[in-house]
């Protein structure tokens, strides 16, 4: 049947090109911005998506116009069926990329090549043993790093994202943007972001500009090189004259990039959400399982989709807890 229109075109004209999946809740890590202190309710493994239903979602997206598919999470390893799901993306026509925490990454790396994903970004919020283990809640540091060269070394592009926090790991901006002097990735520096149960506060936050301001303070403005950034990029590119890496900022707090976000989101349990911030979800899964279409559904979700995170305008609206303590935490809506 010829669609007469495109269900991924929201009312400000912004047309959704690009799937996050999160297909798990469980991680192997804890950490304290992502996860509450005791943990989330976790679904029941009946409420989430199987792997077949993954694909017929992504598929139904691929085939109203998404070109790009995330897999995230919670850590998107920890899912035993994670091969499968690979093998079965890797036959849309989409470009497949994948967030995690790269603890196990080393064991799939066989996998990854084979179903096409090139791209991964890692999450490593401290070059310091101790500090990421006080963030993490787990001791493996180790694990982590030694497996983002190894990444390197079997020829993936790798990012690696840091969600900075002031007087915790702010200082160690320098130091990571040193790692992109001999290693080709783009480090990352997010900006804190609140959501239920992460004990979100502005002060704790370091915006772009503090970013910068350290920046500034350390190399010459002739040697800082601004690289341009792709459509649709949430982040600001930088690199330092010589250094083989990059670095970036992802400001979705102080300077949000909703103008240009082509971005939709499923959580574990099939519900989809039209923005990060957005408190409001709606349920695919349940219509899928039913046989009925959730074409409609989908339509209805990006056409209500705010023009700024998730109705959250203003910086007063996101300090308002009560406002966004309404969204799921990040584990379980899937970074
Ligand atoms: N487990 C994987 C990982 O850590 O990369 C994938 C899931 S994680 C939820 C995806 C991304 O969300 C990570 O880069 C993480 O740092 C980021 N994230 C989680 N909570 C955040 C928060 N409160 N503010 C900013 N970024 C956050
Ligand atoms: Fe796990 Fe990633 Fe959340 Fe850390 S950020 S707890 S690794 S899902």
């Amino acid at each position: 049947m010829k669609e007469s229109k495109n269900i991924l075109r929201d009312s400000h004209g912004r047309v959704h090109s690009y799937l996050r999946i999160s297909l798990t809740e469980r991680c192997n890590l804890r950490c304290t911005y992502c996860m509450p202190e005791n943990g989330v309710q976790l679904a029941p493994k009946s409420h989430l998506m199987t792997y077949e239903e993954v694909y017929d979602i992504a598929r139904l997206f691929v085939k109203h116009g998404v070109t790009k598919i995330r897999l995230t999470g919670g850590e998107p390893l920890v899912r035993k069926d994670i091969p499968v799901i690979l093998e079965k993306l890797a036959r849309l026509p989409v470009e497949l990329s994948m967030t995690s925490n790269a603890i196990t990454i080393d064991r799939f790396i066989p996998d990854l090549k084979k179903y096409g994903v090139k791209n991964l970004n890692i999450s490593l919020d401290s070059l310091d043993r101790k500090k990421f283990e006080q963030i993490t809640r787990r001791n493996q540091f180790d694990k982590v790093y030694s497996n983002i060269l190894l990444l390197i070394k079997e020829g993936f592009k790798v990012k690696v994202n840091a969600v900075l926090i002031k007087g915790f790991n702010d200082n160690e901006i320098i130091k990571f943007i040193h790692l992109t002097e001999k290693l080709p990735v783009s480090v990352r520096f997010i900006e804190f972001m609140p959501f239920d149960g992460n004990k979100w506060d502005m002060a704790k936050m370091v915006s772009y500009n503090d970013v910068m301001n350290r920046v500034h303070a350390v190399f010459q403005k002739e040697d800082l090189l601004k690289l341009s950034d792709a459509p649709h990029d949430t982040s600001k590119n930088f690199k330092i004259k010589g250094y083989i890496g990059s670095f970036a900022i992802i400001s979705s707090v102080t300077n949000p990039f909703c103008d240009s976000c082509n971005r939709l989101r499923i959580t574990a349990n099939g519900q989809l959400k039209n923005c990060l911030f957005s408190s409001s979800e709606s349920d695919l899964l349940t219509p899928l399982r039913q046989g009925k279409s959730i074409e409609g559904i989908i339509q209805k979700a990006v056409q209500a989709k705010f023009k700024i995170r998730g109705g959250m305008d203003t910086l007063k609206k996101l300090q308002d807890p009560d406002l966004h303590s309404n969204n799921r935490s990040m584990i379980s809506i899937g970074g």
